[in-house]
């Protein structure tokens, strides 16, 4: 287990709710500083308030990952707060797609679904990247999909598959572009969980959909670099 965690900053996108906000509590009860961001300031701030009740190091940041000037502003806001950030968690993202299919997804879906699920996971990484290599430690973990698997490139629910195929394949390119040891970026798939995105009928609950996220964010320097994971195992891509 890393012996600096008590220091240790992490952000998460997309935390409001969900397995995000689930996220931000294992990692508070882990001792990290929580950075917990949402785009919707009054939703952040009411479940950020509920965090540091229980006795968290939580701040609340506004951020909406689809927005460059957002992600810029909370860029600085953890420049100005705590002058580094050691651990990135891309979890937000949108399932817009219902009954369409690859045949009639409409441009303006798929737009709207990678501009959140993929670039803005890109993006974030891009500005939040050097502070992590200057500080010679990050943990970077995108929350992506099975559906994102090349194996299961079925034609229904098209924009959500390919936004996280995409990440999938972001992740890999990172972990080959950064040469900073002790930078490591992996992909995981959280399995259905019941959230808003889930569904009440799901499988997991928000603690089991975290697990394998959390314990990427806290991998020992050593730990693997560019892979996908399910259940703490690697997946296939
Ligand atoms: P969720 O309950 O729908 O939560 C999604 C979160 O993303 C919300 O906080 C939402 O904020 C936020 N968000 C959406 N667009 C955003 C934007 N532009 N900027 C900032 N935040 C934004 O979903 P979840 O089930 O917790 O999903 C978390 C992650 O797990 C996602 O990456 C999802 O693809 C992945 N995943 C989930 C499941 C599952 O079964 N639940 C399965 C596989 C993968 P608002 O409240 O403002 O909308």
């Amino acid at each position: 287990m890393d012996s600096n965690l008590d220091k240790r900053v992490v952000l998460v996108t997309g935390a409001n709710r969900g397995i995000g906000l689930e996220v931000c509590r294992q990692m508070g009860k882990l001792g990290y500083q929580v950075i917990l961001t949402s785009r919707d300031e009054e939703k952040g701030g009411t479940a950020c308030q509920a965090l540091a009740a229980q006795g968290m190091a939580v701040n609340f940041c506004p951020l909406n990952v689809s927005s460059e000037d957002s992600i810029q502003a909370a860029r600085d806001f953890v420049l100005k707060n705590y002058g580094q950030l050691d651990v990135l968690i891309n979890n937000a993202a949108v399932f817009l797609d219902h009954e369409s299919s690859i045949l009639n997804i409409s441009m303006d879906i798929l737009k709207k679904t990678m501009e959140t699920n993929t670039y803005g996971a890109l993006r974030i990484c891009q500005v939040f990247l050097p502070m992590m290599e200057e500080k010679k430690y990050g943990r970077i973990v995108n929350v992506s999909s099975q559906l994102g698997q090349h194996a299961r490139m079925h034609p229904n629910w098209s924009a959500y598959r390919l936004s996280k195929l995409a990440l999938n394949g972001i992740t890999q390119m990172l972990a080959e572009a950064i040469r900073t040891p002790n930078v490591l970026v992996n992909c995981c798939q959280p399995g259905h969980v019941r959230t808003e995105m889930g569904g009440s009928t799901a499988p997991l609950s928000v603690e089991e959909g975290a697990d394998t996220i959390v314990w990427l964010a806290t991998l020992p320097k050593n730990g693997p670099n560019g892979k996908f994971f399910s259940k703490r195992r690697r997946l296939d891509w």
